[in-house]
């Protein structure tokens, strides 16, 4: 088949590449984002890859369509940059890549809460200054303290279950559907709000989606215990952006890390380093010396790279040879049944 594979980075490249030996799709590796400007790029692909950061409205979907695109490949879980309904209207398939290493991202959040509760990225900045005075790194033991998991799926499962069962926290969860082997280790289910207002430390992995946008917000932060540390690996949108500031500068929240950022479009996978960023919000979260930004890595493990490569290409093979696209967006529904 032939694709085009937007947003290209070159360890996108070397990965497809690989694992392109047991598929042969001819693949067209771009690196411009997808939107609507870039959409004629595609046209006489039958499919395009493309990754979270791509846009897919209405208008790029148009375009796709005129130039003979029939299928969407997702080299990512979530598809909220996607316009489903008109997907579905155009008769373009959407397959994504549901579970390529939720270790990756959950070991990723765990590492970034560590880092920032523990004061880790300064006290490595001062030893490279050969300055070894302690003061002000003062963190907190994990051990002991109340975790709140907003979405126990794939991820946030295993979040769950290494700060409860590893680290012995107390294990606070919201979502959807109940997770009952969750429940045995002593993870406790409560509504959100109440997940909110009890929690020292809250971790983000659920969809976004309308419910679930700008779920941290002035009102939700009110009602937080003081100091509360945020950890958001999901989608940036899931908090507001200028909430998270007037907390921190309140001193409601008590510390920030985010791996995504709401307007991380028009910054987050490019050597911005020579440009002036014109976004102040995001430049006002990186002068707190308790928040910890990192651009959308959570995934980046070979593991992930390699299962995220396979999948796409498998997905693509199953969709010429006219088989059922197990990984398809449209046909699924978003919220999974449980076993
Ligand atoms: P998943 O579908 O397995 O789990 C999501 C969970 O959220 C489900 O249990 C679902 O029931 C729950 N949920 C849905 N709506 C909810 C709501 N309103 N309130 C509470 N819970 C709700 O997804 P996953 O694989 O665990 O991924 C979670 C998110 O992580 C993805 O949606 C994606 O946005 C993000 N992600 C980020 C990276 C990264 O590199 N930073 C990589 C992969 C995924």
């Amino acid at each position: 088949m032939k694709v085009a594979v937007y947003s290209t980075k070159p360890y996108d490249q070397r990965f497809l590449d690989a694992a392109n030996s047991a598929h042969r799709h001819s693949l067209h590796f771009l690196e411009p984002r997808l939107d609507r400007h870039t959409a004629p790029l595609a046209a006489g692909y039958q499919a395009v890859c493309v990754f979270v950061n791509d846009l897919l409205d209405a208008p790029t979907l148009e375009a796709l369509a005129q130039g003979g695109t029939r299928i969407v490949a997702l080299r990512c879980a979530g598809f909220n940059n996607v316009d489903l309904a008109v997907a579905e209207r155009l008769g373009i398939a959407v397959v994504r890549v549901p579970a390529y290493s939720p270790h990756a991202v959950a070991e990723f959040s765990i590492g970034l809460l560590l880092a920032l509760d523990r004061r880790i990225p300064r006290a490595w900045a001062r030893v490279r200054e050969n300055n070894f005075a302690l003061e002000g790194l003062i963190g907190r033991n994990l051990h002991g303290r109340t975790v709140g998991v907003v979405g126990t799926g794939r991820i946030g499962a295993l979040v769950a279950r290494s700060l409860c069962a590893g680290f012995g926290c107390n294990v606070l969860a919201s979502d959807i559907a109940e997770d009952e082997e969750l429940k045995q280790l002593g993870v406790r289910y409560v509504p959100l709000a109440d997940l909110i207002g009890a929690s020292e430390i809250i971790t983000l992995h659920c969809p976004l989606t309308p419910e679930t946008h700008h779920l941290i917000n002035r009102d939700s932060l009110a009602n937080a215990r003081d100091g509360l540390i945020l950890v958001n690996t999901s989608r940036g949108a899931l908090t507001d952006t200028r909430a998270l500031i007037a907390g921190l500068k309140s001193r409601k929240l008590g510390g920030v890390a985010l791996d995504v950022y709401e307007q991380e479009a028009d910054l987050f996978f490019e050597d911005l380093s020579s440009e002036i960023i014109e976004d102040d919000d995001f430049q006002r979260l990186l002068t707190f010396p308790n928040v910890l930004i990192t651009g959308h890595q959570a995934f980046l493990t070979e593991e992930a790279l390699t299962s995220i490569a396979e999948t796409t290409l498998q997905s693509l093979t199953d969709a010429e040879a006219g088989k059922p696209l197990t990984n398809a967006v449209i046909a699924e529904a978003v919220l999974r049944p449980r076993s």
